[in-house]
């Protein structure tokens, strides 16, 4: 839930963000011109080219802040929501039949899960493989106990 909090909280503050831009955009230009040959008020976009381009602009900057948000989500932790570290590459195209295809790897540096996504995409954009590891700390006392038991 703390996961899909922060991309809502993300995207909360980049809508924001592209709301306040355009609103200094249209603050700065009026949205509306007075056309006198048609006898109407109409969107600005459109007629004047350099209210036009920074308009674009700002669209670009918005699917930006869009991409960057989604983008970031991909690689944090799912139970942390830390920055997920140490990329390693597995796999072969030479020995796919005995290690797999490749992929990279992303861990928890405080072992929460794994991260695996394909290297290659042949069918389609496909979701990374999240998978989430047990508590270590609770692992390693479990083995501690295990040592005592015996000793
Ligand atoms: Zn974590």
């Amino acid at each position: 839930m703390r996961y899909w909090g922060l991309l809502a909280g993300k995207l909360g503050v980049s809508t924001a963000i592209s709301y306040g831009l355009l609103a200094l955009i249209n603050s700065l230009w009026s949205p509306q011109i007075y056309l006198i040959k048609y006898g109407w008020k109409t969107s600005r976009f459109g007629f004047d080219l350099a209210y036009t381009l920074v308009v674009g602009v700002w669209f670009l900057i918005t699917v930006g802040l869009l991409y960057l948000c989604v983008w970031d989500q991909r690689y944090r932790c799912r139970v942390c929501l830390r920055r997920l570290r140490m990329p390693i590459t597995t796999g072969s195209w030479g020995r796919m039949l005995l290690v797999g295809r490749p992929r990279i790897e992303y861990i928890c540096a405080y072992g929460h899960g794994t991260l695996k996504q394909e290297e290659l995409q042949i069918s389609g954009l496909e979701n990374p493989e999240w998978t989430e590891s047990g508590d270590p700390w609770q692992e390693l006392c479990a083995s501690l106990k295990d040592i005592d038991e015996r000793s």
